[in-house]
């Protein structure tokens, strides 16, 4: 591992461990021929792109046999999508707002949405709706309509995840350190945030608050 990083050092250590996990697959025995004996590190000709370099490695399913571990080398690319987001009351009412917009347009998001509104408790029933059988409900709904909140559209390449990632944990008390819901919020309730956490939601909720001429 150590020999690719320096190989392709432009990744990160979690760019590679993900994608190693992703690549690893056994190969036939005629392509593990290394073109520069000097190093472990092959450049491969012979399989499909974007494969383009391979590690030695004992097989995860198969202790102690020898398989291969395959990276890509080029940048990952990400489809640029839309999430949903929203700076919550509890946030929106102590003035963090602008903080968050600055982390938001840092981290690289394009803002293609963006409103200030006040929810009514039936409002944030329905965009809340899938947790209407949780015990947290009630207080869920009486929060979300408690005050003005920030809807936004966020786009960029992977923005679902990434968006999740910035945010952190529901819970700002096991939220990682310098993710925005541990330096905003409160409580599992009041976590100052939320974003969608897979495509169809973000669709639906994107849909819930602004329609195609408001995004732009
Ligand atoms: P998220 O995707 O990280 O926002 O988490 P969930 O979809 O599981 O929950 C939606 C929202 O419900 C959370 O962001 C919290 O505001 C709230 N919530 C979740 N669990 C609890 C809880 O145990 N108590 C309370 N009061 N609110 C909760």
């Amino acid at each position: 591992m150590a020999g690719f990083l320096s190989f392709a050092s432009e990744f990160s250590a979690a760019t590679v461990d993900t994608r190693a996990r992703a690549l690893y697959y056994r190969v036939p025995h005629e392509i593990r021929q290394p073109v520069c004996a000097a190093a472990p590190w092959m450049i491969l000709s012979n399989v499909p792109a974007p494969v383009l370099c391979a590690a030695p490695c004992d097989l995860a399913d198969q202790p102690g046999v020898k398989g291969f571990m395959f990276f890509n080398t080029l940048k990952e690319e990400k489809t640029v999508e839309r999430t949903f987001a929203i700076i919550k009351p509890d946030a929106f009412a102590a003035g963090h707002a602008g903080r968050i917009l600055t982390c938001i347009y840092e981290a690289g998001f394009t803002v293609v949405g963006m409103k200030k509104i006040w929810l009514s408790e039936v409002q944030a029933g329905g965009f809340y709706h899938v947790h209407r059988d949780r015990p947290f409900f009630a207080d869920l709904t009486a929060f979300m309509s408690s005050g003005p909140c920030v809807a936004l559209v966020l786009e960029a390449p992977g923005a679902i995840a990434r968006w999740r990632e910035r945010m952190g944990a529901t819970d700002p008390g096991t939220a990682a350190a310098g993710t925005l819901r541990r330096e905003f919020g409160t409580s599992i309730g009041c976590n100052a945030l939320h974003g969608s956490d897979a495509p169809d939601t973000a669709a639906f909720e994107i849909g819930y608050f602004f329609s195609g001429m408001e995004l732009l």
